[in-house]
């Protein structure tokens, strides 16, 4: 398959946008590697950039070795995948399938034999003969993904191709896309802003924001320990609380001073160069707790919204301007309006520069 490799690429646009700022990272070959990030951060232009749709303002693009910038599309063998699935509507699944070998000169009993193939792998033997007008948008998408496999490109790119199904059927190809992954070994660059579908369908997830890669990890290295309060906010369901202070550190132990008033912080041992520094502590949902009473190591907040999900239960809180949530296990609550006292879990707590939104770690 195929290793993609990217050193400082950059995308002006000509109306001076920097819409991908020297985007550097290499794919293992066989990966799947996911690139999320808000609307507008420059993962579909840097996908473009790969697949040879979107010209390379500066730095190098390298697949399997070999230097792509100025390679057309049709010489990279890639195949794309887009949102719309842009199947044409006049002709059969089986002719949506085969139309690109078709274009390529395939011969036609061969090309009958491939899309046979692809068909029985995304198990659309039985809608071969029907056009998608009559199929539901997971089928569609099936055809779409199918149409890329045919020609079995060494790298598939695929942008946001589940934006267009509903949560139901999101989730079901989503998980098709991971076993047809596993099945087919191919390197895949998925790009979506679904934190969710990164998380879960990626082998190591690309974050990016403002045209900037603010970091590359796995899933869970991305969640225990983001690089930064961007990436802590926006990986994470509900996100991760944040707290502007002060540090405080003395015998007694260490605090944080906010607009809240101090929050004992017990058992961290911090580097004593902390003290004084101005930082926003993060705290993700599950490891903020209830306690029975208020105690140094705890906040009071108002409960405004409790939202069960089934299996636990999100907990809105505010404190002041600062709103809260916690996320337990389905149980007893006080009536909204009333005061709860939560406290976080010391073991898990997350430092970030108040100034640079940089991670400090001791
Ligand atoms: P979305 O999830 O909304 O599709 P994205 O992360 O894929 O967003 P891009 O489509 O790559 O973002 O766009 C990145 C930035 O570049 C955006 O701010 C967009 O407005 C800008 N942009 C895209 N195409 C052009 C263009 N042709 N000229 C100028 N700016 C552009």
């Amino acid at each position: 398959m195929a290793v993609v490799r990217l050193e400082a690429l950059r995308k002006v646009y000509p109306n001076g946008h920097v819409a991908v700022a020297d985007a550097s990272f290499e794919t293992a070959d066989g990966e799947l590697l996911v690139l999320v990030g808000p609307s507008g951060c420059g993962k579909t232009t840097l996908l473009r950039m790969i697949a040879g749709l979107e010209s390379i303002s500066s730095g190098t693009l390298r697949i399997d070795g070999r230097v792509v910038n100025a390679l057309p599309p049709k010489d990279r063998d890639i195949a794309m995948v887009f949102q719309n699935y842009a199947l044409y509507p006049h002709m059969t699944v089986a002719e949506n399938l085969g139309f690109g070998l078709r274009l390529r000169g395939h011969p036609r009993e061969a090309v009958a034999q491939r899309v046979r193939e692809v068909a029985q792998v995304l198990e659309l033997e039985p809608l071969l003969a029907a056009r998608p007008g009559a199929m539901s948008g997971g089928q569609q998408q099936r055809v779409a993904l199918g149409r890329a496999m045919v020609r079995d490109p060494k790298l598939f790119l695929l942008d946001e191709p589940l934006s267009n199904l509903d949560a139901r059927l999101r989730l079901s190809t989503r998980v098709e896309i991971a076993r047809l992954h596993r099945r087919l070994g191919a390197s895949m660059i998925y790009v979506t802003h679904d934190q969710i579908e990164a998380m879960t369908l990626g082998q190591r997830i690309v974050v990016l924001d403002r045209g900037v890669i603010q970091q590359i990890d796995t899933p869970m290295n991305l969640y225990r320990r983001p690089a930064n309060r961007f990436v802590a906010g926006f990986l994470g369901s509900p996100a991760m609380n944040f707290l502007p202070g002060t540090l405080h550190m003395d015998h007694t132990g260490t605090a944080l001073h906010g607009p809240h008033g101090s929050l004992a912080l017990p058992a961290l041992a911090l580097p004593q160069a902390w003290h004084g520094r101005t930082v926003t502590l993060g705290v993700r949902p599950e490891d903020l707790h209830p306690v029975a009473a208020a105690t140094p190591a705890s906040m009071a907040a108002q409960l405004e919204v409790v939202e069960p999900v089934g299996n636990e239960v999100f907990v809105n809180l505010r404190m002041g301007d600062t709103p809260l949530v916690a996320r337990m296990p389905p149980c007893d609550l006080p009536a909204p309006g009333s005061v709860m006292h939560v406290a976080p879990a010391p073991a898990q707590l997350h430092f970030f520069d108040a100034d640079t939104g940089a991670r400090l770690s001791g």
